[in-house]
């Protein structure tokens, strides 16, 4: 993961904006030909002719999306622009540009600011993405970021989420859950800190994968090059930020079809399955009802299937139905339970 660092004070007002703005940019490396003009005029100039472009914006507040008593800022950085990035490839398009918003107040120092820039720079350099604009103000309360991600898929590669069929495989990457539990272990360790803040650094390395998964989230890049080389298009696709359920929910809600999702199907790690136990949690709820693990949920028709099968990444999780058959969860005992939307919701 990433060092700490722990630096000077920089007042921002003794910079200026034009100066902060300055500072804060001038590492990042242009990637894309389509990129005419990024940071430094009134308005960045993009050349996207070639083909379609996506484009999707996140809006993430203190207190509300994240809690810097466990989630350092360079962290924070690196998964604002991840969240951004999965939606775009969750639409089977790869991304090339995002702008970034902040609003800070008056506790965030120059150098606070340096360690976000240098998590969102190491997403941009990962993802090969290019900081294109943006915005800075100051906050009365907090700090406040906005991301917005363009990108760019041929007219007939674009995945919407609602081109599911009764019959297609309902199909999921990776592993479910970890990054929920991972912060249940985060605010644990933070409420143990709380009371006794001369307690010795806990081990976590049990809970490493978990961990990893809240703080350094990565998004499904490489799924999406992997179905061009597989001749796969998906013929519905979300990305899974808000649970399993709703996101099976809004699948079948806009395909207009039903589903059956097999409960000893769904993908966990080890890690979740023993921390499940430690937490007294059910590790299926936690599956269906937790978020940010930005995995992909897609369907795909039946004849595909000899194209995925056995690829490690993919997990067949279900089938599409018609939609009067509802949306059911068949338990591990053969139970037919509804699915209902229980995912994370920050109101
Ligand atoms: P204006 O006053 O016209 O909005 P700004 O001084 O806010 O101009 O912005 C100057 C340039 O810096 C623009 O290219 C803008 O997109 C970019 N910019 C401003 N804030 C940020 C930021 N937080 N991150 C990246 N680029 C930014
Ligand atoms: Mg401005």
């Amino acid at each position: 993961m990433f060092e700490n660092k722990d630096q000077s004070h920089t007042s921002l007002d003794k910079i200026g904006e034009f100066g902060l703005i300055q500072l804060l940019t001038e590492h990042f490396k242009i990637y894309h030909k389509s990129t005419l003009k990024g940071v430094g005029d009134d308005a960045a100039v993009l050349d996207l002719t070639k083909e379609p472009s996506v484009v999707t914006t996140d809006l993430l507040v203190e207190g509300v999306h994240f809690d810097l008593g466990y989630m350092p800022l360079k962290h924070l950085g690196y998964k604002a622009v991840v969240v951004n990035l999965s939606d775009v490839f969750a639409m089977n398009a790869l991304p090339s540009q995002i702008t970034v918003s902040i609003a800070a107040s008056n506790r965030f120092p120059l150098e606070a600011l340096e360690e976000l820039y240098s998590g969102i720079q190491l997403a941009c350099d990962t993802y090969k993405v290019d900081l294109i604009g943006g915005d800075t103000t100051s906050s009365t309360k907090g700090l406040l970021i906005s991301i917005t991600a363009i990108g760019q898929a041929k007219k007939e590669e674009i995945v919407y989420r609602n081109g599911a069929k009764p019959n297609d495989l309902l199909v999921i990457t990776g592993d479910l859950a970890a990054a929920y539990l991972g912060l249940q272990v985060l605010e644990r360790e933070k409420q143990v800190f709380k009371v006794n803040p001369n307690a010795t650094q806990p081990d976590l390395s049990m809970y490493s994968y978990l961990i990893e998964r809240q703080l350094k989230p990565e998004a499904r890049k490489d799924v999406i090059e992997l179905f061009k080389k597989l001749h796969v298009k998906p013929t519905a696709m979300i990305d899974i930020s808000d649970g399993l359920s709703s996101e099976i929910l809004h699948l079948c809600e806009q395909s207009k079809v039903g589903c059956n999702l097999f409960e000893e199907k769904i993908p966990l790690d080890p890690q979740v399955i023993a921390t499940c136990e430690e937490f007294n949690l059910e590790s299926t709820t936690v599956a269906l009802s937790s978020g940010e693990d930005y995995e992909l949920l897609f369907t795909i028709d039946q004849k595909d299937y000899d194209k995925i099968k056995g690829n490690p990444n993919f997990t067949v999780i279900g089938h599409m139905t018609d939609a009067k058959e509802g949306a059911h969860l068949i338990t591990r005992a053969n139970q037919k339970i509804a699915i209902i939307a229980q995912g994370w919701r920050s109101f």
